[in-house]
């Protein structure tokens, strides 16, 4: 991932930093700060403790996506909070479909979890139990909170929950390319359906139906983007890598002396020296000052095509990809030329 921005790093679970935006900390406080000029230091602290209730929940609900994808043993490079909700990226390798379906139904699980246990402690409110039940009150509150957020992230419109789960099912069936395209159209005419739930709520003078319109064009503008993705991924998986690379002519052992390869470095114009190991090119040599740093490096086939490179750069902070044919370095893949390729492609 890139460096991001304008996040603050709450913490690190299971290997992941969890971050919050700082729009969102923001807004917190504004939301406080605005009930408490209103309203007093009451209504302040009955704010602060709901929006902190409800962003509470949302990572709850990031932090049963990020625990899956971990017992599965699938990396997750980072959990953001943000004024919109959270978002988990995962690093899900291709073709794991089973593992994409658990991830995403955990999100939502939490919070229905959350809100069937809820329920239990407050009890169905009167009014929605015909008069019986126990007064609104916190635990309503919270059962009530936590069921829309659940079945919210449920609908089945991509990238909600929702729609992966349906894409994951869809592509188990139909494979990656019909199940993802299938799977997008019925997002876009799920959204669709949300619009018009909008229109009929402005028919009969429901003031909601401007959350419910506004609901149902961002996750509309979201199925687009998703689909620009998702063509522009099919584009890219014609394109082969082979033409790119920096040709690598010079490489070396785990056993080169560095004073002897930092020259080798100087003189042969390469970005760095590939070091064999055991029959496997796991680290580079790269110029660092007048010295030598040796790190990691990851690996892509010279048959493989720009998509594999670009998931590769996506999903880590390599500066370059090293190139092998047969088992042997023969390029260096700059991260800038992938992602000119990608940027020119629109
Ligand atoms: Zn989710």
């Amino acid at each position: 991932m890139k460096p991001r921005p304008f996040t603050l790093q709450l913490f690190t679970l299971a290997g992941t930093p969890v971050r919050v935006h700082w729009s969102l900390a923001a807004l917190l406080i504004v939301a406080t700060l605005g009930a408490g000029a209103l309203g007093g230091w009451r209504e302040a602290l009955r704010q602060g403790l709901w929006w902190g209730l409800l962003f509470g929940f949302v990572l709850l609900h990031e932090i049963g996506h990020l625990l899956t994808a971990r017992l599965l043993q699938i990396p997750v490079t980072s959990v953001l909070l943000w004024p919109l909700g959270g978002f988990t990226a995962v690093r899900l390798p291709p073709g794991r479909f089973g593992a994409e379906f658990a991830i995403a139904l955990a999100g939502p699980a939490v919070n229905l979890l959350i809100a069937l246990s809820a329920m239990g402690m407050g009890g169905i409110p009167q009014g929605m139990s015909g008069g019986q039940g126990a007064p609104w009150g916190f635990w309503s509150t919270l059962w009530l909170l936590n069921l829309l957020l659940g079945a919210f992230n449920l609908l089945p419109v991509f990238p909600l929950d929702g729609g992966r789960i349906l894409r994951s099912i869809l592509a188990m069936g139909l494979g990656e390319d019909r199940g993802t395209r299938l799977a997008l159209r019925m997002g876009q005419a799920g959204a669709m359906g949300i619009g018009g739930l909008a229109v009929w709520q402005f028919m009969h003078r429901d003031p909601g139906g401007l959350v419910t319109m506004t609901v149902a064009m961002w996750l509309f503008s979201q199925t687009l983007q998703e689909a620009r993705l998702f063509h522009r991924q099919e584009r890219l998986r014609r394109i082969p890598v082979a033409p790119y690379p920096q040709p690598l002519r010079i490489a070396v052992n785990d056993r080169v002396a560095l004073p002897a390869a930092r020259r080798l470095l100087a003189h042969c114009g390469q970005p760095l020296l590939p070091v064999e190991s055991a029959g496997q090119w796991t680290e580079g040599l790269f110029p660092d000052g007048g010295g030598l740093r040796r790190r990691a490096l990851q690996i892509v086939d010279g048959e493989s095509s720009v998509a594999s490179a670009w998931a590769c750069f996506a999903q880590s902070e390599e500066p370059g990809l090293l190139v092998v044919r047969n088992g042997r370095p023969i390029g260096w893949l700059a991260r800038e030329q992938v992602e000119a390729l990608v940027q020119n492609d629109g």
